[in-house]
């Protein structure tokens, strides 16, 4: 494969030699390192962007799955997500074009937050001298003890030099997200297109409302033929949060999207685009203000992809891991992503601290590996089942989600939303469920 060598090759001399190399500063990149950091790990991350990304325009939920393993990294890191943390008091008010609606009460105990305040949590808690910015991963291979990984780095003013460093590290972890170059030399497969493209923005509006919501609310709004969904939230800090999400079964709207994306995507079309998706539509006047009021350069257009589950996280070596997007990135329709990454470094995290206190460390890295498969990938891969299930496209959907009438979905919702929040018990399944069982 592409950029990787096996076997023993003579290692090189490398410019740097750490314990764990990470390449990727997401939310599990950076989640990983605040939990080697604060067990006294060698851990480095390598970030391809010039600073540490804050400008993401979406929000994550933060169920109590996600605070667990958040507490699990560190303690007292849970707090500080309770922090930026808007409560959900009602979560799920799902909304027709006719303006018929459901309701669903949630307990009190999930939330929502916005991506950069986890990100910036996250950041604040990392040993920022073991950050390394502007390092592009390239690719790795293996060598006695360990990997050796290059890296081009960029220089100081952003224009890329020929300086290509080379990391010495007895474990690689790809945490580079949905379009992993790790996971690309491992495995060589792409990210999968959903059929749907995605407008969505992140607002500042402290002293007044972009749409019309309450504190707390979380509104989804379906059109009928579910061809067009839309979100809006009040994420707390003073933002709103809105998505827009349209079905692009002909792939009309991919092929155009990548054609302006190649030209550089005028975000001032971008917002036209979204606006023309809500043309001539009915039931969507909260929606639509929403978009004219908010300036171009927030939206951000994308389109929904996913990545088919893996059976193994690892290489053949054991000395190089997928986490995160890179591993499992799924259907954001289910608001599991960030919640798993956090899951994913929070188990690491343990097995990681076993493996550095064996007399071997190889050989305890290479357990604790089989270990954290072991203990992930099969709830993982439900998780994912679950989230193409959600696309409601038949094309992504498996067997079972076919042929499922309305009350039986709803039933399963439930009971998926509670095995997952049981986390770190009953990883595998709920034994006292019908449609989560391990
Ligand atoms: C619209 C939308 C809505 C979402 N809603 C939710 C939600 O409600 N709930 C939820 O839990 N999740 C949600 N998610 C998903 C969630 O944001 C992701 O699953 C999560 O951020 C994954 O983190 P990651 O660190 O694996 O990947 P990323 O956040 O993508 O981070 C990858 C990092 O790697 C860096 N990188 C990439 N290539 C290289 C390279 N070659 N070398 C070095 N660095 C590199 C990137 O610059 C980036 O910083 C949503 C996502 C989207 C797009």
């Amino acid at each position: 494969m592409e950029g990787r060598e096996n076997g023993n090759d003579r290692a090189e001399k490398a410019d740097m030699e750490v314990d764990v190399a990470i390449a990727g500063g997401g939310l599990a990149g950076l989640s990983l390192a605040v939990g080697l950091h604060h067990r006294g790990i060698d851990a480095y991350v390598f970030e391809k962007a010039p600073h540490l990304r804050m400008d993401s325009a979406t929000g994550v939920s933060l169920a109590p799955n996600a605070m667990r393993a958040l507490e699990g990294v560190k303690p007292g890191l849970s707090k500080q997500f309770e922090v930026i943390a808007m409560w959900t008091a009602v979560y799920h008010v799902v909304r027709y074009e006719d303006g018929s609606e459901t309701r669903q009460l949630m307990p009190g105990e999930y939330s929502m937050a916005g991506w950069r305040f986890c990100q910036q949590v996250l950041a604040n808690n990392v040993d920022n001298s073991k950050v390394l910015c502007n390092h592009r991963f390239l690719s790795y291979k293996t060598v006695q003890g360990g990997v050796e990984a290059q890296f081009l780095v960029k220089g100081e003013n952003g224009e890329e030099s020929d300086c290509i460093k080379v990391v010495r590290a007895k474990l690689l972890v790809g945490a580079d997200g949905l379009w992993s170059r790790v996971r690309h030399i491992m495995v060589g497969d792409r990210p999968r297109y959903l059929n749907y493209l995605n407008w969505n923005a992140l607002v500042y509006t402290p002293n007044g409302k972009v749409f019309n919501y309450n504190k707390g609310e979380v509104n989804m709004i379906h059109s009928r033929d579910e061809r067009v969904v839309a979100y809006m939230s009040d994420i707390g800090r003073g933002y709103c949060l809105w998505l827009l999400r349209c079905l692009d079964t002909d792939g009309k709207l991919e092929k155009d999207f990548e054609e302006r994306f190649s030209a550089g995507l005028d975000k001032r079309v971008s917002k036209q685009r979204a606006l023309d998706m809500l043309k001539q539509m009915k039931g969507w006047d909260d929606l639509r203000a929403a978009i004219e009021a908010t300036d171009h350069n927030l939206i951000y257009e994308r389109r929904s992809m996913d990545r088919l589950p893996l059976d193994k996280w690892t290489d053949e070596g054991g000395h190089v891991l997928l986490i995160g997007d890179a591993a499992h990135g799924m259907y954001s329709g289910a608001g599991m992503g960030a919640r798993t990454a956090f899951e994913d470094s929070d188990q690491l995290t343990v097995e990681l601290e076993k493996a550095f206190k064996t007399s071997n460390i190889e050989k305890g890295i290479q357990d604790a590996l089989h270990r954290f498969e072991f203990q992930r990938i099969t709830r993982v891969c439900k998780i994912q089942r679950f989230a193409s299930d959600m696309t409601e496209q038949e094309c992504f959907q498996s067997e079972e989600a076919r042929r499922l009438v309305a009350e039986q979905k709803a039933e399963r919702f439930n009971e998926f939303t509670k095995w997952t929040c049981q986390y770190p018990f009953n990883m595998q399944g709920d034994v006292n469920s019908t449609w989560c069982k391990p």
